[in-house]
Formats: structure tokens, sequence, C-alpha cells
């Protein structure tokens, strides 16, 4: 591991502590200790301490921006007019924390109202309009936190910062729900065993169903692109989770219309027929879910949308070549399968975790689980590859600033751009030292010249480029599909790219949903949570890239 994919990593594992810890800080003006005695005495106790937490002001968790984000895309849509291609310039990032910051007052109220209302035990000791002011802006505050944490995340360390985010959360609810069946059950840890094992095993099934072989339009890239060389399952894509979700909320819909409208004295007996757990409910699921996976994504994989990404790729049809209809046909036959497979899975496992005494297990939250941490390693393994191709072929000396590799007698560090002994004077300044070289374009750089960027050294001609394991950025892109495109561009002229993907696809992605088109109702946007597709070239490489990629594509 390099000096900055360790301090990534070490970036990405204090901003999940630190989301952790604004979980146990507690609702200014609420006695924690009421709070959990209340909780303990709760009939259901382990749904009250899921719903509720710890009255803390990280309770909303990022909930609250991945609903804005959602709401944006949305908003995007009612007022586009014109080109349905046309998504660039739409600041979807900050209208979402703009949206997001209503929301988490509203819920942030509506759970101080449900903390005052707790009932006989003094949870909140002076309750009244002070209280419920206070408590609203705190936890709000959390809520815009979490959110500012994830983009730290997606910006300085390794992942998605909302998928990881909420991969925590996962982990976290789904352990503690399993231990705490234990705890309800008061039975020996013997006869848990199966239980454990359930979990495990979920884990994995989870991994290999839904993470299958990754089928994208760069399926056909050349075998030197970047990710070819990963196995079969680091190239998987999560499928069906938001077709699994949308049958999930359409079938709890009726059963919370009726707690709410019938007040208990005429419930149909069909609404509770609905649970997924009955017969009739499962068959209602399984059918729902392969309605939603396959609208989802012959939505996304809509030929009209193909065409409309890759000319902005700047090619007909990808090499290796297939058109429109292949094209079409494969997503067909393999979101055919996914959308059968994954609710059935998803049904059978909730039969065997009740079987086994497990039944706080949750296969969807495994599913987007086992995608956000495999997603989360590809990403590492992005970085790691990078930083690896960068390096010095025989490293004797370390470089004192940056740490990286030396292969010997270079004047600057090959890889942070920094000076050693016998440098030659700064181009602009005859007479003084140079302390560093400008990593994009190699001149030579006094103190007053050199400026730092992402711990690499450039002149004020290349102050804007940002680096990843010291790769320069030398395009963003809306989808990776056009991210692809432009690498291929790149790859004609003999330049090499790579691709960074940090987008929140794992968290709900749909079979092609996030490749080609970044817009879709009902999913977060890919820039959510800080995320970016980067387009990556070597730093001395940069300037011929940004030309390249400045004339239009013939
Ligand atoms: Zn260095
Ligand atoms: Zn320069
Ligand atoms: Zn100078």
């Amino acid at each position: 591991m390099t000096h900055e994919l360790r301090r990534r990593v070490a970036v990405t594992l204090g901003l999940i502590a630190a989301a952790e810890a604004l979980r146990w800080i507690p609702v200014p003006g609420v006695d924690p200790r009421a709070f959990l005695g209340f909780a303990a005495v709760m009939p259901g106790a382990r749904i009250f301490h899921e719903l509720a937490g710890r009255a803390s002001i990280g309770t909303l968790g990022v909930g609250p921006y991945l609903s804005a984000s959602i709401l944006a895309v949305l908003i995007f849509l009612a007022r586009r007019r014109g080109s349905p291609g046309e998504t660039t310039g739409y600041p979807f990032e900050a209208h979402a924390l703009w949206i997001a910051l209503p929301i988490a007052l509203v819920q942030g109220l509506a759970y101080a109202v449900f903390l005052q209302n707790l009932g006989r035990l003094p949870v909140v000791p002076s309750p009244g309009p002070a209280f419920l002011a206070t408590a609203a802006l705190t936890i709000a505050a959390g809520a815009m936190l979490m959110a500012a944490l994830a983009r730290l995340i997606s910006r300085h360390g390794v992942g998605n910062g909302l998928c990881v985010l909420l991969g925590a959360q996962l982990a976290r609810s789904q352990s503690s729900r399993h231990a705490a069946d234990w705890l309800d059950g008061g039975r020996g840890l013997h006869h848990n065993a199966p239980a454990l094992g359930l979990l495990v095993a979920a884990f994995l099934l989870m991994a290999v169903l839904w993470l299958s072989a990754r089928w994208t339009v760069a399926e056909s890239s050349p075998a030197d692109a970047p990710g070819a060389a990963d196995p079969w399952w680091l190239r998987a894509n999560v499928t069906g989770v938001a077709g699994l979700a949308l049958a999930k909320s359409v079938l709890a819909l009726p059963v919370i219309l009726a707690s709410y409208l019938v007040r208990g004295a005429f419930t149909p007996t069909w609404v509770l027929e609905l649970d997924p757990a009955r017969p009739a409910g499962a068959v209602a699921f399984v059918a729902l879910s392969i309605l939603a996976t396959w609208l989802f994504t012959t939505w996304a994989l809509a030929p009209a949308r193909l065409v409309l990404a890759l000319p902005v790729a700047g090619e007909d049809k990808p090499e290796g070549g297939f058109g429109e209809r292949t094209f079409e046909r494969r997503a067909l036959g393999a979101t055919f399968w996914f959308a059968v497979g994954a609710p059935v899975a998803v049904v059978l496992f909730g039969w065997a975790t009740r079987r086994l005494g497990a039944p706080g297990l949750s296969a969807t939250a495994l599913a987007v689980l086992a995608a956000v941490t495999l997603d989360t390693f590809h990403q590492f393994r992005t970085h790691a590859a990078m930083a690896r191709a960068l390096a010095a072929p025989a490293g004797e000396r370390n470089c004192g600033v940056c740490g990286g590799l030396l292969a010997g007698d270079e004047a600057f560090c090959p890889a942070c751009g920094a000076a050693f002994e016998d440098a030659p004077a700064c181009g602009a300044h005859p007479g003084e030292p140079a302390l560093a070289r400008c990593v994009v374009c190699a001149q030579s750089l006094c103190g007053d010249c050199a400026l730092e960027r992402d711990g690499r050294s450039v002149c004020g001609e290349h102050a804007g480029v940002a680096f990843v394991e010291g790769w320069a950025v030398a395009a963003v892109a809306e989808t990776p599909v056009e991210a692809e495109g432009l690498r291929r561009r790149l790859a004609a002229a003999g330049v090499e790219g790579r691709l960074l993907v940090g987008t929140c696809a794992a968290l709900q992605g749909t079979l092609g949903l996030y490749d080609l088109t970044p817009v879709v109702p009902l999913v977060a946007h890919p820039s959510c949570g800080g995320g970016l597709v980067r387009v990556l070239v070597r730093p001395g490489e940069y300037g011929r890239a940004a030309e390249l990629l400045a004339a239009p594509a013939d």
C-alpha cells in the first residue's frame, strides 16, 4: 500500500467512526438513561431500538440526504425541457444538500415530538417548544453532518461516501438485530449456531447472487482495460435491489395506511395476507419485484438512451462490435434471470431465517451490504493498481516527502515532484534553487512558484488539476459508458487512461441503471455522496489528454 492509499483507508475508517460517534451523542434535553429504561420495558424492544436508535443526534443517518438526492432527480425531470440526454451542468449535489436541510428539520421535529410524547417516564424532563426547537435543530445538524462526512469519504477516502456510511449502518443493524434475537430468545448459543452460520452463508450467497458477472457495454473492452484483470466476482454489479425495494414499499403501503386510517377497528384480512411471509404475499412480492426490475432496467437500457450516450463517447458502437439490437437483446436476457432470481431468493431466504430462528436478518439489507463491500473493495483495487503503475521499477530510496520509491539518481521525485540535491534552478527565477517541479509540465519551481495539489507539486498554470494516486483527473463523466468512450478516444491517440467509478450504484443499482442513464427517477443521482466518474491519465500526459478531449469527436 502506498502512502496515499494508507492515508485514504485511514481517512475512511476515521470518518466511519465519526459517523458512528454521532449516534452516541444524545439529543439535548433528553435523559438517555430514562430513554434506555423506557426502551427496555417496551414490548417489541428490539424493533423499538431499531426505529428509535439511542435518541442521538445521528439518529437520521444519511437518510435525509439520500431522500433529497432522489427528490433532486425528480425536480430535474420535472423542470427539464428539450433534449432528454442533457444532464451536464445541473448541480444535483448542491441541490440535494439544500433539499436535505428542510427534510432533516421536519424529520428531526417529528422525532422530537415522538421523544416528548414517550409517556409516563420522564424521557424529556422539561418538555415544551424550547425542547422541540433545540432537538429538531440538533438532529437536523447531525443529519447534515452525516452528508458532509459522506462527501469527505468520496473525496479523500476510498469508495462512495454514501454507500460506505449506509453499508456501516446496515452491518451494525444486521449484526445487532441478530444479537438481539439471541438475547430476546434467552436461548443458548448452541441453539443459534445454525443462525450464525446462516448470517455468514447469507452474506456469501448474496455476494455471489447479486454480484455475478458485471454486464456492461465495457464488457467488450480490450484486455488492457482497467478492471479487465479483476476476478469475475469483483467486476460484478448489484442487480435488482431497486425493484425489490419498490415491491417491498408497495406491499407495505396498505398495511401502513390500514394502521393509520382504520385504527384497528376494521383490518381487512387481505391486507395481512400481503406479508411476504405468507404464500399470497410471497407471490405478490415476486411478481411486483420482477415487474419493477424489468421496468427499471429496460428504461435504463433503452436503445434511444444508448444512442444518446454513444455519440458523446465519440463512437457509433463499441469496439468488438455489437450494435443496438444485440445490446438490447443481451440486456433483456441478463435482466430476466436477475429479475426472477432475486425476489425468489429473497422469499426463500426469509423462509430459511424463520425456520432457523434468525428473523431479524434481511435479504435485501444483506444484498446491499454485499454490493457496497465489493464495490468499495473494487475501488480500493483501482487505487492500488494506479499507484502500482506509477511506482518506480526498482526503488532503493524513499522520497522524504511522499514516501514514494525512487529508482536511484533522479533530481526530482517522480511521484510528488519534490526536488533533491542537484535539481536545476527555478524556470521563472534562474537565481532561485528549485524546491520541486510541476508533475504535469516538468517545469522547475522555486519556493514562490511551487504550489501543492493533492500532495503533488504543480505550477500556477496547472494548479487546477486534481490528482488521485498521482494520476491527473483529465475528465469527469456523467456515466461509466461516457467515461469508457473518453478512455478509448485517449487510447486511440496513445494516451493511457484509467477509470475510477465512485458512484453510489451499489446502493440500489438495477442492471445498467447507472451505466447509461445518470437520471432515473426513484434512484439517487450518481454524484450523490460526492461520487464522481473520473477519467485519469499519467500527469505527464495531462496536457495532451486535455487537448484531445477538448477537440470535437469525429
Ligand atoms: Zn515524493
Ligand atoms: Zn505545470
Ligand atoms: Zn520561481
